[in-house]
């Protein structure tokens, strides 16, 4: 029995935010006793539940909920975006400084190179840069410019699983298929952990980092324990799927090109991220509804590339909850395409009618999805999101011409949830004393590089705080 176990730290999830807390911790060199709790399994042991292939299948879709060592999605395409700021989240919101924020990036980058990372890199052509961006800016569109490494899919367990072996070696005790099922909260102070099976871990400080998998409780334990948190920002949208050869172009510029663009009518904010190039649209299931992501692989590839376009979507009065709202737009996706994500031509979307299997067919190239039912997508979104999808895909023509044509597929619904996010001091410490947080989970980040640069940001304050 664990019972009233004692640690330095605990860190709770063993995603990015979670690894990098611990290799802070091992780089400071410091005696301390520090443990890892996930309620996932090992790296080299994380499998499809689907397919049973580690995370490279194509109609799975618990993929991205699947969680262990490692993470989310890092398993799924793994781009690492080499920039502090603008997508992910800002890193300057809690170093205060542009500068001290590129310094963690690039230390983030050399610890992902030193366990295995491909050498390779996107977005430095300075020449096809330049032309790229001149031409998104005459379309009244920015393209943000941005260093990226690919992970890639196949390599990410062994990547994942070096990581895991070095913390191990330097003492670190990684527990995982265990949940954390409280926190040991008392007169404000958190004294440690509860587990699933009763068992008490105590510990001095302990990292909250449950990514975005754990959502669910950490708004549980944001109203239990009273940690003050504010409603996130969700991004609601559609996935596009069109022939590759028409993102040829722009791929060649940066490997998940990012497109920042504001609508007229609205004046809503609508982007593109998590490009598959020659990829694969999957189906994710979440239990009472569905959504929609893309995989691509190093050794199987599609003669389509697909790119989630979503418009940022935020709530104010009588209705805050954001992921409130976003759930029931993908309940009703799920009634309206029976348990399968809606696809629809835009073609048939501008004529004001469902697309069936003959109209899919007039398209000139296949989707990648099977498990879908033609109908239509404006059944389900609501008139403002679609109207900036619109709006939106005919000024991306603009720059990417061919992404706008009566053949194109939107899948539907395409849902990015966000945590809510936990308020932090500077040195990354809730209202609740020695419970400071990080990652995605706290809604302080929203992809790899910035997660894990949290959950380092979290072991610096802490240390600050003994
Ligand atoms: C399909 C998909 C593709 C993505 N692709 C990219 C990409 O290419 N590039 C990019 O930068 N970002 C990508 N992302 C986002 C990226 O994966 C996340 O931003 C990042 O993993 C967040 O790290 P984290 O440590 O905060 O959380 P996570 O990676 O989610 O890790 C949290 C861990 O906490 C564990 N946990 C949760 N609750 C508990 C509990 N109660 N007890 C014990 N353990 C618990 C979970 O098991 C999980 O392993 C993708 C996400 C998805 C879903």
């Amino acid at each position: 029995m664990d019972s009233e176990k004692k640690y330095d730290f605990i860190i709770i999830g063993a995603g990015p935010a979670g690894l990098f807390a611990a290799y802070e911790l091992a780089r400071l060199q410091k005696s301390l006793k520090i443990i890892i709790i996930d309620k996932g399994s090992e790296a080299m042991e994380r499998k499809c539940p689907v397919s049973g292939n580690g995370s490279n299948c194509l109609n799975c879709s618990p993929c991205n909920i699947m969680c262990g060592v490692g993470g989310s999605g890092i398993f799924s395409d793994g781009i690492l975006n080499l920039r502090h700021d603008v997508v992910g989240g800002d890193l300057s919101d809690f170093t205060g400084n542009d500068e001290t924020s590129c310094r963690i990036v690039d230390y983030i980058e050399q610890a992902f190179l030193r366990f295995g990372a491909p050498k390779e890199i996107h977005g430095t052509d300075e020449g096809k840069i330049e032309k790229l961006s001149l031409k998104a800016m005459s379309a009244g569109i920015k393209f943000v410019r941005i260093r990226q490494r690919h992970l890639g899919s196949e390599n990410t367990p062994r990547l994942i699983q070096k990581f895991a072996d070095y913390l191990r070696e330097k003492g670190i005790e990684i527990r995982t298929n265990t949940t954390v099922k409280d926190l040991a909260v008392k007169e404000k102070k958190c004294k440690g952990v509860v587990l699933e099976n009763g068992d008490i871990l105590r510990s001095e400080k302990t990292i909250f980092a449950p990514g975005r998998v754990g959502v669910g409780w950490v708004e549980e334990m944001v109203k239990k324990h009273n940690i003050s948190a504010v409603h996130a920002p969700i991004d609601i949208g559609v996935r596009v799927e069109v022939p590759a050869i028409i993102m040829k172009s722009v791929i060649e510029v940066n490997r998940d090109p990012k497109f920042h663009i504001w609508t007229s009518k609205y004046e809503d904010f609508i982007r593109t991220f998590c490009t598959n190039h020659e990829g694969f649209v999957v189906k994710e299931n979440y239990g009472n509804f569905i959504g929609v992501n893309g995989h691509s692989f190093t050794n199987k590839k599609s003669e389509n590339t697909n790119f989630a376009f979503v418009v940022k979507t935020r709530l104010t009065e009588p209705l805050e909850n954001t992921t409130t709202y976003a759930e029931s737009i993908a309940k009703l996706a799920t009634i309206l395409g029976q348990g399968k994500p809606i696809i629809q031509r835009l073609g048939d979307l501008r004529r004001g009618r469902r697309s069936n299997i003959w109209r899919l067919k007039k398209s000139t190239f296949h989707p990648t999805l099977a498990d879908v039912t033609p109908g239509n997508i404006a059944m389900a979104l609501p008139h403002r999101i679609l109207t900036d999808i619109i709006e939106g895909l005919d000024k991306l023509n603009e720059v990417i011409p061919g992404v706008a044509t009566d053949s194109t597929f939107l899948y539907a619904p395409e849902i990015k949830y966000y945590a809510m996010k936990i308020g932090v001091d500077k040195n990354m410490q809730t209202n609740i004393k020695n419970l400071f947080a990080a990652g995605d989970g706290a809604g302080l980040s929203r992809d790899i590089v910035k997660a894990s640069a949290t959950g380092l940001l979290a072991v610096k304050g802490a240390m600050r705080t003994f």
